[in-house]
């Protein structure tokens, strides 16, 4: 089942294009609000980000001012055509979201990047998975997919932002037995916990 009291997917004011208003103390505010259990930070990061340790104090800080929320310091990273993920060497240990956020043009360079990238210890997530638009993956591929990303312990992230992955990628995940969790993508205070754009994803799932 899914928790809909979980938000694995949440952005801050640190990153290069949400709102001040979007503080971590204020985020949690308003998560308390609308009785959320669980959230995770998970700004976006690059190798060449010089805010994560203000950002992490920050996070610790709410954690030890006794907030009723259990709150997951962590990152989105985005998945380089290497197969390795955009993140510095000595926060691979946090929370970590791995997304697609450039194109390949390349359905076989695209797949292999995301083979390397599941294969990672240090990667949790596979943030709102998706194809391009000029490629699709067989049934077969996703089979393969899914097998690897159980083998892996790795979750398969339903995006309400994007409304990833479509129906019939998470129909064979979900008949592969992978791990899903809910993420909102919020980069505003009113879409943290909204989930109200993918209740058929949901329905799906938790039926
Ligand atoms: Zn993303
Ligand atoms: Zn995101």
């Amino acid at each position: 089942m899914l928790d809909l009291k979980s938000d694995y997917h949440v952005h801050c004011n640190y990153n290069d294009h949400s709102p001040t208003e979007l503080s971590i103390e204020k985020v949690t505010k308003y998560a308390e609000e609308i009785n959320l259990n669980k959230l995770a930070f998970t700004e976006h990061v690059r190798k060449t980000s010089e805010w994560i340790p203000k950002y992490l104090e920050e996070i610790d800080r709410i954690v030890s001012s006794g907030t009723k929320i259990t709150i997951i310091s962590g990152f989105e990273a985005k998945i380089l055509k290497n197969g390795t993920v955009d993140i510095p060497h000595e926060y691979e240990g946090h929370f970590l979201i791995a997304s697609f956020h450039t194109k390949f043009y390349n359905k076989q360079n695209w797949l292999s990047a995301l083979k390397s990238t599941i294969s990672l210890p240090y990667v949790n997530v596979i943030g709102h998975l998706a194809p391009e638009e000029s490629f699709e993956l067989t049934d077969n591929e996703l089979g393969e997919l899914s097998k690897l990303l159980n083998e892996n312990g790795k979750t398969v992230e339903i995006n309400a932002k994007y409304r990833r992955p479509a129906m019939n990628w998470l129909r064979i995940f979900r008949d592969n037995n992978v791990k899903f969790h809910l993420g909102s993508d919020a980069h505003s205070l009113v879409e943290v916990g909204n989930f109200s754009s993918i209740t058929n994803l949901i329905e799906f799932i938790n039926s």
